[in-house]
């Protein structure tokens, strides 16, 4: 590592930083890191508190002791890490230093790390918030008029399980600065919360008797899928609509029996690939394939440019021994549902362009021995807008005439945004006399710790910020230096407006 000083101000957060990066904190193994930040802040004398899910808190007070005008503002990060490595790398998380170095991108410095995830996120967030202490510590920063709350948050990036199971007396405020973005020009002030269900449909297998009949499988692939949350918006084909689309529109003309529907994997992708296996009169063969030459062309236009590696390909499995398919009244209203099921983006913003709404993604769907079991996931940046989706499925499920079990997976709150909140037009103001340039306002369509937050503190007006970091989750994970610099500018001015 070259010398630290090398990379602007604050010393303090880079010389914290380096020492975290030692420090083993993958998630839900936060035990060491916690160690050393409290450690490090009852050396300087100052008060801890730990919850019962293990976040830890940091208490500044004002040097005003109990006199005149005070605000509480809480800094929050989060202590846990993505740990990825890349495969041709030996590297044991649970206790070896990564390894740091700077790189250089088109004549811009980044620090970077060897082979593993660099940590930055969210390791830039506890560095500042140390630095900060520090600095109050040996007078160089004052904020007499700020009781500062330093909140550092256990496994953020597994689940959000810090911050959803928090324990409510652990912090108070009126301001709340989430150091955990990674674009230093952005800000973000809202996000979707979301549902996430399962549900089961049973049904009864009945043997394909008629000898002419011949299985095909039906599969979808190629697609590029992506999030469910931040990609919703990219028109991206869903495999099990586009599969499910096809298979409503052949059984409205042949006469098939359908063996079994698969597709999707996690809850929160897209899902990129899906088949079907149904029966059909090998009389009917050719007719069916002449029907799909006809139809395809014109789905494949849909994803002209987003998925333009869409392919349908359609088999004949000889050797398929499982003659067993739906009953054909079964068949019908399964397949008219999964036509109908919403998905995509349901509703967008009315003021802030282009920011999704309200959203669903069907997900995922299994045939399992006398079971159907689909999942879906929906998200929406009011709690109304999700509630009220979730009464258009249930209303669908209901006239579908099938029997659906439903069971929630997760259920997490949005936080809601609002583009005038007195912390965003204050931030706004100093961003603007910092760096004479207006930063971008954001809300996003995924989940963030600051959801549970504004669930758990309606009053609190919260922003969350941070220095460039790209590659993210991945070893590819870089933190542009000169950015640090530019946060902490803009952090300690904002601090210093409130004070
Ligand atoms: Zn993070």
């Amino acid at each position: 590592m070259e010398d630290l000083k090398d990379f602007g101000e604050p010393l303090e957060f880079w010389q914290y930083f380096y020492e975290i990066t030692k420090i083993p904190r993958c998630s839900t193994y936060e035990d060491k890191i916690r160690e050393y930040i409290k450690n490090e802040a009852e050396k300087l004398g100052f008060q801890t508190e730990v919850d019962m899910i293990k976040n830890l808190v940091v208490r500044i007070p004002s040097n005003r002791g109990s006199e005149g005008n005070k605000l509480r503002v809480v800094l929050q990060s989060h202590m846990d890490i993505v740990c990825e490595k890349n495969e041709n790398v030996q590297h044991d998380f649970s206790k070896d230093p990564l390894k740091l170095k700077t790189i250089e991108i088109e004549n811009e410095r980044w620090l970077t790390a060897e082979g593993t995830t660099l940590g930055a996120d969210n390791g830039v967030g506890i560095a500042y918030q140390l630095a900060i202490m520090k600095k109050i510590h040996d007078g160089s920063l004052v904020f007499d008029a700020l009781d500062l709350d330093l909140l550092f948050t256990v496994d953020e990036e597994r689940g959000l399980s810090g911050a959803s199971q928090m324990d409510k007396n652990l912090i108070s405020g009126k301001y709340l600065l989430n150091l955990d973005s990674e674009e230093d020009n952005r800000f973000t002030i809202g996000c979707a919360g979301g549902r996430v269900f399962k549900a089961e449909l049973s049904y009864e297998k009945e043997l394909v008797n008629n000898p002419n009949m011949r299985a095909i499988k039906l599969s979808i692939s190629g697609l590029l899928g992506g999030h469910s949350g931040t990609d919703i918006n990219k028109k991206r084909g869903n495999a099990l609509k586009i599969l499910t689309e096809i298979i409503w529109k052949i059984s409205s003309k042949f006469n098939i029996l359908i063996n079994s529907l698969e597709g999707g994997n996690l809850t929160n992708a897209i899902p990129r690939e899906a088949n079907a296996i149904f029966f059909i009169d090998q009389s009917h063969k050719n007719e069916l394939e002449a029907f799909l030459k006809e139809i395809t062309p014109n789905i494949k236009n849909l994803y002209e440019g987003t998925d333009s590696n869409l392919v349908f390909s359609i088999d004949l499995k000889k050797d398929f021994t499982d003659k067993t398919s739906f009953s054909k009244d079964f068949q019908n209203k399964l397949v008219n549902l999964f036509y109908l099921i919403p998905n995509g983006p349901i509703s967008l913003h009315p003021t802030s362009e282009g920011l999704v709404h309200t959203s669903l993604n069907f997900a995922v769907v299994h045939t399992l021995e006398n079971v159907i079991e689909f999942k879906v996931s929906t998200r929406s940046l009011e709690q109304y807008d999700k509630d009220t989706l979730f009464e258009k499925l249930d209303t669908l499920f209901k006239m579908s005439g099938l029997v659906i079990n439903i069971e929630i997976i997760t259920i997490y709150p949005s936080w809601p945004p609002d583009f005038n909140s007195k912390l965003t037009e204050i931030s706004k103001q100093v961003y603007k006399n910092l760096f004479d340039k207006e930063v971008t306002i954001q809300a996003i369509h995924a989940g963030l710790e600051c959801a549970f937050f504004s669930y758990y503190y309606p009053d609190m007006d919260m922003i969350s910020l941070g220095p460039y970091v790209l590659g993210g989750h991945s070893p590819d994970e870089r933190l542009k230096i000169k950015s640090v610099a530019k946060i902490w500018k803009f952090l300690i001015a904002l601090l210093q407006k409130l004070n």
